[in-house]
């Protein structure tokens, strides 16, 4: 059985997170974030210092490693009754990162729609990313040239993602808008999948 989901598709810092907690929050939906999983993994396990190896370049953790440890975490959020594939409404923020991830999840996912936030403004990235980095004590976002290369990784591997699922499934948000206003233009989309 394939896992019927959206994706929360942008730049580090468009607000793919807030957007994803608020789906979490919605009965039927089921918010799922990569980084989130990665950052909950204790720091003193081999992946966990793999993940701060990469991620404190800037960089994305390799796909075998990180595939594998999604599918644990989605099996394990079902086995403690969290998820229910049946009936809710996957929300992915995060994965898949690059168009080789997305091959692997090919016969794993069933992408019903991709909304890509979509910034005007990159300096509003870096203010956004420089802000959460500081109230959420995330290592990988408090140095300036860190974050750059995060953009970079995202322009190189990851925006090659929309251009693998297709115009017909890729939704363009506004994410210069407010949270709530994005929220409704997703909604607008969502709710109809
Ligand atoms: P995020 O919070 O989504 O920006 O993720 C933080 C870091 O976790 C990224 O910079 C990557 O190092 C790593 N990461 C998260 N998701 C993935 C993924 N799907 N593939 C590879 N690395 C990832």
């Amino acid at each position: 059985m394939k896992y019927r989901c959206i994706l929360l598709f942008g730049a580090p810092g468009a607000g793919k997170g807030t957007q994803g907690k608020i789906f979490g929050a919605i009965p039927k939906f089921f918010h799922c974030a990569c980084g989130d999983v990665f950052r909950n993994l204790r720091t003193d396990t081999p992946l966990g210092k793999v993940f701060l190896q990469y991620s404190s370049r800037g960089e994305l953790v390799p796909d075998e490693p990180t595939i594998k440890l999604w599918k644990e975490s989605i099996k394990a959020a079902t086995s403690v009754g969290r998820f229910h594939p049946k009936h809710d409404l996957l929300v992915l923020d995060g994965i898949p990162r690059n168009v080789n991830q997305a091959k692997i999840l090919r016969d794993t996912l069933d992408v019903v729609g991709v909304f890509y936030l979509e910034n005007s403004n990159p300096e509003k990235l870096i203010e956004r990313i420089q802000r959460r980095a500081i109230k959420e004590n995330r290592l990988d976002d408090a140095n300036l040239e860190i974050i750059r290369q995060r953009l970079k990784t995202y322009e190189a591997e990851t925006k090659p993602v929309l251009k693998h699922y297709g115009n017909k499934l890729v939704h363009v948000i506004n994410a210069d808008q407010s949270p709530a206003k994005v929220l409704a233009d997703i909604l607008h989309y969502a709710v109809q999948k």
